[in-house]
C-alpha cells in the first residue's frame, strides 16, 4: 500500500517537475519574467529531488545494508553543494559569471559521467541498448567535465594562451577513436558475460581516462575569448548526458531536464554563432582572435580626445541619445552611474534609449542583466534590429565600454575577422562619444575605424569615473541656472 502510494506521488512529482522546468525556461525568454522563471525552475528541481528521497520507502532495507549511510551522504553532499552555490551566487561579480557558468556546467557533466560510471562499474546495466546509452552518457559527461574545467581556467586567465601544436587534430582524432574502440570493447565484453583481457573495471577506468583527455585536448587550442560559445556547447552536451542518465536509471524528471538543457544549450550556441556571423566549427577549429595572424588594417584620421564634462553637457542639450553599453561597462561596474546620468538627461527632456547588441559583453544577455540590476526600465532598452535604423536621425550615440559591436569593419572590410557580424550603426549618428580607458582593443583584437571618424570623439577614462564627471557637469548646469 505504502509502496503504491509512493509510486503515485513520485510519478506526479516527476510530471510536476518536468512542467515547472519547461514553464521556468519559457519565462526566462524575457528579462521581465526571467527572475520568476529561475525561481519556477528552482522549485521544479526541489520537487524532483524531494521525490527521489521518497523512493527510500519503496526499497527493501534488509537487502540494502548501506541504505541509511547512503542517504546521509546524499544529504551532506546536497547541503554542501547548495551552501556553496548560494554563497557564490550572491557574491559573484557580473564579469565572473562566465567562469561560474563554466564550472557549474562542468560539475553537471561530471555528475552525469559519474552516474554512468557507477552503473558500469557496478555492472547494473540491463541489455545492450542500456549499455550503449550508459557509455554514451559517460563519454559526453566526462568530456563536458574536463572541457568545462579548461574553459573555466581560460576565462579566469589561469591558462592564458591557446595551446596549439603540429598534428594536434590528428592526436585529438586518435584519442577519440581510441575511446570509441574501448567503449565498443566494453559493450561487447559485458554483453557476452564480462570476459575481457584486462579486468573489466580497469577497462572502464581506461575509458573514462580517455574521455576526460578528449575534453582537455579539444578545449586547449581554442582561444579564451571563444570560451562562452564553447561553454554553451558543453552545456548542450551536459544536458544530453543527463538525459541519457535519466533513461539509464529510469527517472523521467532527469530525462526531461536533460533534454530541456540539451535543446536550450544547442539553440543558444547557434544563436551566439549567428550573432557573431561565425559557424560553430569556426569557433572550435579556427584561430579567431589570434592577433599575430591578423592583417593590420590602416586607420585613417585621428582619435580626438574630449573632456567628459564637455560630452556630458553636449548630451544634456541634444534632442536624442542612444547609449551602446559593452563589456567595459561590466568591467567598470558603472551601470548605476550610467542610469543616474540617463535620469538627468530624461529630466531635461532628452529622448534616451539603450541599444543592445546580442553579443555585447561576454555572455548572452549580460547587458540586459546589468541594466536591469541598475533599475533601467525595460521600455528604454531596444535590441539591435529594433533600433539600428534610428541612429541616422539621432543626435548622439554614446558608446560606453563597447568596441567590436560598433566596428564598421564588420560591414566593409572583407579581410576582418568580424566581417559580416551585424553591428550597431553608431557611426551613422550625428555625433559619437566613445568612453574607454585608452587604446585597448575589443575581444577580436582589431582596430576600430569608428574612433578615427570626424563625427567621433573619445572620452578616455574608466567608465565609472567618466560618468561621475558627466553627472557633475550636468548637475552643475542646473545649479548655475538656479
Ligand atoms: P569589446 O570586448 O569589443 O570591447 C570592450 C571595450 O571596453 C574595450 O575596447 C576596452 O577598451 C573597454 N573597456 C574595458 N574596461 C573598461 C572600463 N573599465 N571602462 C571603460 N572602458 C573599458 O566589447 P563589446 O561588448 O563591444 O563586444 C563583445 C565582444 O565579445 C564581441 O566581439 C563578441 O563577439 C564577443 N563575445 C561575446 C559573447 C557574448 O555572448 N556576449 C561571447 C563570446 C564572445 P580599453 O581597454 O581601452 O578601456
Amino acid at each position: 500500500m505504502l509502496v503504491t502510494l509512493v509510486h503515485l506521488i513520485t510519478g506526479a512529482a516527476d510530471l510536476a517537475a518536468a512542467f515547472l522546468f519547461m514553464y521556468g525556461l519559457k519565462r526566462m525568454s524575457s528579462p521581465v519574467s526571467a527572475p520568476s522563471g529561475i525561481r519556477v525552475a528552482g522549485i521544479g528541481m526541489l520537487v524532483a529531488v524531494l521525490a527521489n528521497f521518497l523512493q527510500v520507502f519503496t526499497v527493501d532495507a534488509a537487502a540494502k545494508p548501506h541504505l541509511w549511510v547512503n542517504i546521509i551522504l546524499a544529504v551532506v553532499a546536497l547541503s554542501l553543494g547548495a551552501s556553496v552555490a548560494w554563497f557564490k551566487g550572491r557574491t559573484v561579480a557580473m564579469t565572473e559569471m562566465p567562469q561560474m557558468v563554466a564550472i557549474y556546467n562542468g560539475l553537471g557533466g561530471g555528475a552525469a559521467g559519474a552516474i554512468a560510471g557507477v552503473e558500469l562499474l557496478g555492472n547494473k546495466t540491463h541489455g545492450l541498448t542500456q549499455l550503449i546509452v550508459t557509455l554514451l552518457g559517460g563519454l559526453i559527461g566526462a568530456i563536458s567535465l574536463s572541457g568545462s574545467v579548461i574553459a573555466w581556467a581560460k576565462l579566469d586567465e589561469i591558462l592564458k594562451k591557446p595551446m596549439r601544436f603540429k598534428g594536434q587534430r590528428y592526436l585529438n582524432a586518435l584519442v577519440f577513436l581510441a575511446a570509441i574502440a574501448v567503449a565498443g570493447y566494453i559493450a561487447f565484453s559485458v554483453d557476452n558475460g564480462g570476459v575481457t583481457l584486462l579486468p573489466i573495471q580497469s577497462v572502464i577506468w581506461i575509458f573514462f581516462g580517455l574521455t576526460l583527455l578528449i575534453g582537455i585536448l579539444m578545449t586547449l587550442p581554442i582561444g579564451g575569448a571563444d570560451m562562452p560559445v564553447v561553454i554553451s556547447i558543453y552545456n548542450a552536451a551536459t544536458g544530453l548526458a543527463v538525459g541519457f542518465d535519466g533513461y539509464i536509471i529510469q527517472d523521467p524528471a532527469l530525462m526531461i531536464a536533460g533534454m530541456v538543457v540539451g535543446a536550450a544549450g544547442t539553440l543558444l550556441t547557434l544563436l551566439m554563432a549567428k550573432a557573431m556571423n561565425r559557424s560553430v566549427s569556426n569557433v572550435l577549429f579556427s584561430d579567431f582572435g589570434d592577433v599575430s595572424k591578423q592583417k593590420k588594417s590602416k586607420m585613417t584620421g585621428s582619435e580626438k580626445p574630449v573632456e567628459a564634462s564637455d560630452a556630458g553637457i553636449f548630451m544634456r542639450y541634444a534632442a536624442s541619445v542612444i547609449i551602446i553599453p559593452g563589456y567595459g561597462l561590466a568591467v567598470a561596474q558603472a551601470q548605476e552611474k550610467l542610469y543616474e546620468f540617463v535620469k538627468l538627461l530624461l529630466a531635461a527632456g532628452v529622448k534616451v534609449r539603450f541599444a543592445i547588441h546580442p553579443v555585447a559583453g561576454r555572455m548572452p544577455g549580460q547587458m540586459d542583466v546589468l541594466l536591469a540590476e541598475a533599475g533601467v526600465p525595460y521600455d528604454l532598452i531596444f535590441q539591435l534590429e529594433d533600433v539600428n535604423d534610428d541612429f541616422a536621425t539621432t543626435d548622439v550615440a554614446l558608446v560606453i565600454g563597447a568596441n567590436d559591436v560598433v566596428n564598421p569593419a564588420a560591414r566593409t572590410d572583407k579581410s576582418s575577422p568580424i566581417y559580416g557580424m551585424p553591428i550597431l550603426n553608431a557611426d551613422k549618428a550625428k555625433r559619437v562619444y566613445v568612453v574607454k580607458r585608452g587604446q585597448g582593443k575589443g575581444y577580436s583584437g582589431i582596430e576600430n575605424q569608428l574612433f578615427y571618424e570626424d563625427n567621433c570623439d573619445m572620452v578616455y577614462g574608466d567608465a565609472q569615473a567618466v560618468l561621475v564627471k558627466m553627472i557633475e557637469s550636468v548637475r552643475g548646469l542646473g545649479a548655475a541656472a538656479a
